[in-house]
């Protein structure tokens, strides 16, 4: 492949042959200039559409921390199984217009890390809120990150780790973003799907109601879609996969990023060089199966770079091409209709969680703002002429998956949950009506009021339309 001059060579000449022979600041200058930037343009591959920039943060705790995900766990966590990580993708079109994806080996990014991130990088880089996309792996084996309802009244010993922790976290995020944008280089894009089967739907029907087991007949997504990036030359530079499935399979005390820990190795491992990317899509109801062992977790990672590297391999893929386009919008969610008599009885449950919860609830109620309703974050970005990403806040059931897929079937869409807060689960009016821990007392959990009301699915839906429509889609 042709080698480009660089570009601080290029309009140098020119530039001293403008002074020599023309004078300064003639408007032959700024023409020769000009002729100079639009021939080194024309000169570039025709291969590179886009500019991209990748960038990998490490943000293993460095001692021992409470650990974020079961509220069974009695002490700090023991030790590292692999490290977890922060990784940007920045993507420039050739308009200039430029996103960046930010994925996290995390249990969840609440709205303060994002909003604090979000509004550093805008005032650094001048990204608005819409072309920055957040996503966590939701690992259970990760790290507590201060929150407003912690699932752990802890010492003041250890939360203070946990506050460290949290306000080194939004120093790497930043600094993440700012490593990938400084990364940016000719790239081009490519899109393709692969598949891994090991995620089940957990919504188990029993005589008691719905469990946390495994439903073999619930709906799942075994998509595994893929955005390859290449450099100019044609090596491969980030690969991006996605997988809606819970990082579950693991319950104890070493620091890990579960299954997409693993994969995200195992597709570097395959490819040398890459920096592979985890994004979690609608795993709300879905979990890894079986469970409970590192080995598993290791295969499960392996089945899923394998889907990653059939897709990478195969030869069904789409050279993206064309604009990028982002719109971000905040919407209602209103919670079932409760009173402060609710909350005075839960403060003598048996459970501590609930008296937690009644608590954060009691002082809303003192405040006089009782929490009504949840800020809810919508998110569409589209990659050109391939997938629009559809990124939704929180613990999203594939229900939301499926039906946006049928609603936008002109579309490629990759729908995340999981992305940019992590408020809470977000269930789907039929899992809202069926009730079970999704729907219910996963709230107690999250410190919000009880379950969404029964429009929840509605107003989301109604949202995301808005912002399909904002990105041109169809
Ligand atoms: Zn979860």
């Amino acid at each position: 492949m042709m080698k480009l001059p660089s570009k601080d060579r290029l309009p140098r000449p020119t530039r001293r042959l403008a002074t020599d022979h023309f004078g300064s600041g003639t408007g032959y200058a700024r023409i020769l200039l000009l002729l100079a930037t639009t021939l080194a343009a024309a000169a570039a591959p025709k291969a590179a559409e886009f500019r991209a920039g990748t960038s990998a943060i490490k943000i293993t705790p460095s001692k021992p921390i409470w650990m974020s995900g079961y509220g069974d766990r009695n002490h700090p966590s023991e030790g590292v199984l692999t490290d977890l990580w922060a990784k940007a993708l920045a993507i420039e079109d050739k308009r200039g217009t430029r996103i960046v994806i930010v994925s996290t080996d995390l249990l969840g990014l609440t709205r303060s890390i994002t909003d604090q991130v979000s509004a550093r990088a805008q005032k650094q880089w001048n990204i608005d809120r819409a072309n920055l996309l957040f996503n966590s792996s939701h690992t259970h084996t990760g790290p507590v990150i201060k929150s407003k309802m912690a699932m752990f009244e802890l010492e003041p010993g250890d939360q203070a780790v946990v506050d460290e922790y949290t306000r080194d976290l939004v120093e790497k995020l930043y600094t993440a973003i700012g490593s990938a944008m400084a990364d940016l280089e000719p790239a081009t894009l490519r899109y393709s799907i692969g598949t891994a089967k090991f995620s089940v739907n957990r919504r188990q029907f029993t005589p008691n109601g719905v469990i946390l087991g495994v439903q073999p007949d619930g709906p799942v997504d075994h998509g595994v879609p893929v955005l390859e990036v290449r450099k100019a030359d044609g090596s491969l530079k980030t690969i991006l996969f996605g997988y809606a499935c819970h990082n579950t399979t693991l319950n104890h005390y070493k620091i890990s990023g579960d299954y997409a820990g693993f994969a995200q190795i195992e597709v570097q491992k395959k490819y040398p060089g890459v920096n592979a990317m985890f994004l979690l899509l609608c795993g709300g109801d879905q979990n890894p199966n079986p469970r409970r062992s590192d080995a598993l977790a290791m295969q499960h990672g392996a089945s899923l770079a394998s889907g990653v590297a059939a897709a990478v391999d195969g030869n069904a893929k789409q050279d993206l091409k064309g604009r990028l386009r982002a719109a971000f919008q905040f919407t209602d969610l209103a919670f079932r209709v409760h009173t402060r008599e609710d909350f005075e009885k839960e403060t003598k449950h048996a459970s501590h969680f609930n008296r937690l919860r009644a608590k954060v609830m009691l002082a809303g109620y003192d405040n006089g703002h009782p929490v009504r309703t949840l800020a809810y974050p919508v998110q569409a970005i589209r990659l050109g002429d391939g997938p629009v990403v559809v990124a939704l806040g929180g613990e999203v059931v594939i229900d939301y998956a499926i039906r946006a897929r049928k609603e936008f079937q002109k579309e490629k869409l990759v729908v995340a949950g999981y992305s940019n807060d992590a408020a809470c689960y977000i269930p789907s009016k039929r899992v809202l009506g069926e009730g079970g821990y999704e729907a219910d007392f996963s709230m107690v959990y999250y410190g919000q009021p009880g379950p969404f009301a029964d429009d929840v699915e509605e107003r989301i839906f109604g949202t995301m339309r808005r912002v399909m429509r904002r990105i041109g889609a169809k």
